[in-house]
């Protein structure tokens, strides 16, 4: 069977690729790169969430000699002009405090009235083969931020983003609405056929 490293250290991550091209009966073994203790971590440099995940999925590509995905993520506010985007897990200042993140956000957006409140969970996805071969795709999940968190699903910026065509927000879905739905669960989905035609030869 093919394997293929996913560039995370996030087990909910494997899990949830594994799942998706299981679906589409992709036959490949998923790995995640703590498989491999030598692969450096890779500085996010790029300006671009396509950049971020491309930079990943070559270097551990080229690390370990096995077709590797990246992904790279954020919230992305209409108001703010596409901001956090790149820098939404570090937006108040230190990588990952999701609460302080959340807070400095919408007392950023208090003046903003609800119809001026949209934005999106963009997630760039990429495949990277050892050669240099390459595919990214993008996923998107829309929705309106609301005033004061709800919900305790989820992670990051979930709690503040209601979800188009639902009154929920990210962090009242169960894990399983949210993947069926979520940008990382649609850009997985779109690479799909990548995978297949470039990982295990099937076009
Ligand atoms: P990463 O690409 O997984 O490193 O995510 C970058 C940052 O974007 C996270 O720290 C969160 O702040 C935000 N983010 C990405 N995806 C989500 C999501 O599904 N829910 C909430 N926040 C997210």
């Amino acid at each position: 069977m093919s394997r293929l490293v996913l560039a995370t250290r996030n087990a909910h991550k494997i899990t949830e690729l594994r799942k998706i091209l299981g679906n589409t009966g992709i036959d490949v073994e998923i790995v995640g790169v703590d498989a491999f203790p030598d692969v450096p971590d890779v500085p996010e440099t790029g300006l671009t969430f396509a950049a971020n995940a491309l930079l990943k999925a070559h270097a551990v590509a080229r690390a370990t000699g096995l077709p590797a995905i990246a992904d790279d993520s954020g919230l992305c506010v209409d108001a703010l002009n596409g901001m956090p985007g790149i820098f939404s897990a570090r937006w108040a200042g230190r990588h990952g405090d999701d609460t302080a993140n959340l807070e400095l956000l919408l007392a950023q957006l208090s003046d903003i009235a609800p119809e001026h409140r949209a934005a999106h969970f963009t997630c760039a996805a990429a495949l990277a083969l050892p050669d240099g071969t390459e595919r990214v795709v993008e996923g998107r999940l829309t929705g309106t931020l609301t005033n004061t968190p709800r919900g305790t699903g989820g992670f990051g910026y979930d709690p503040i983003l209601q979800i188009d065509g639902d009154t929920r927000t990210a962090a009242e879905l169960t894990a399983e609405e949210k993947n069926a739905i979520s940008h990382r669960g649609e850009a997985f989905r779109t690479l799909a056929p990548a995978v297949a035609e470039l990982v295990t030869g099937r076009s």
